[in-house]
């Protein structure tokens, strides 16, 4: 089995299936990642055809897409891959969240949208959609505290603190951060997951500009947690 993987729950699954040979599959993005159990690889594999090749030569038999869910590109190779390789596919993709009473969310398609929106929200900026997101608000006249695991490259805004860091975080810690450096606005991607900066903002009444996801492939089976994910793999083991 290959779990494609970069994310939390792609590291608990690899930890919940001692019986399966798993290899997981990383980017690379990231200088020390946490590593999960079993086998690992690093580095991209060349795009669908080079992942299908992949696939043929080690004798993958199921392939776990377990990738954030704005990892796009890798989604939509998995997809293709699996298919032109007739490798059954499951997409492990934790729910996103939805808005609660208290909230003040605005909902935008991509970064770039959010970046537009932004001056009319606020001029102190919790941006915490990661290293990659930082590039589409460089041309946003406002102060931006960013968090990401590595530091961010150009193209950056002019007015930025960069914090380094990797959750998950506490609702503590959100509340200090969002206080000490007088936060008027919050931009996330809709993650998923635990979500203590939205509880933070909420509590203070201030805005979240919340990206939304791209859309998942629509030839894959999707599960939302790693028990669902054991599962159907279980299931898939006992049919062959
Ligand atoms: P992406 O844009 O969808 O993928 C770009 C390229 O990176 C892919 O075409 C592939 O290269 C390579 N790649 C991505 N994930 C890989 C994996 N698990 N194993 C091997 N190659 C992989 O991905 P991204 O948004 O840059 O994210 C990179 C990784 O970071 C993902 O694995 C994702 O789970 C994790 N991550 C992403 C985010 C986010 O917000 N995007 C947040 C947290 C973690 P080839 O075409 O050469 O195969």
């Amino acid at each position: 089995m290959l779990i494609l993987g970069g994310t939390s729950e792609a590291r608990e699954l690899a930890g919940s299936l001692p019986a399966f040979a798993v290899i997981t599959s990383l980017a690379g993005r990231t200088s020390s990642p946490l590593l999960p159990a079993g086998e690992v690889r690093i580095g991209g594999f060349g795009g669908a055809d080079g992942l299908a090749a992949y696939l043929r030569t080690q004798h993958i038999d199921v392939l776990v897409d377990a990738t954030h869910p704005f990892a796009a590109t890798i989604s939509g190779n998995a997809a293709e891959a699996a298919g032109s390789a007739g490798v059954p596919l499951i997409v492990l993709r934790r729910p996103g969240w939805t808005e609660q009473a208290g909230d003040v969310w605005h909902r935008v398609r991509d970064l770039r949208e959010a970046a537009s929106l932004l001056p009319q929200l606020g001029h102190r900026v919790f941006l915490t959609t990661g290293r990659q997101g930082i590039a589409a608000f460089a041309e946003v006249d406002a102060w931006f505290l960013a968090r990401s695991v590595e530091p961010p490259e150009p193209p950056m805004p002019g007015r930025l603190e960069v914090l380094l860091d990797r959750g998950p975080f506490t609702l503590a810690g959100e509340r200090r951060l969002l206080a000490g450096h007088r936060i008027d606005v919050l931009v996330s991607k809709d993650s998923g997951g635990p979500g203590a900066k939205l509880v933070a903002a909420r509590e203070s009444g201030l805005p979240v500009v919340m990206v939304d996801r791209p859309p998942t492939p629509a030839t894959a089976h999707t599960v939302v947690c790693v028990a669902e994910a054991v599962e159907r793999l279980t299931t898939l083991r006992d049919a062959r």
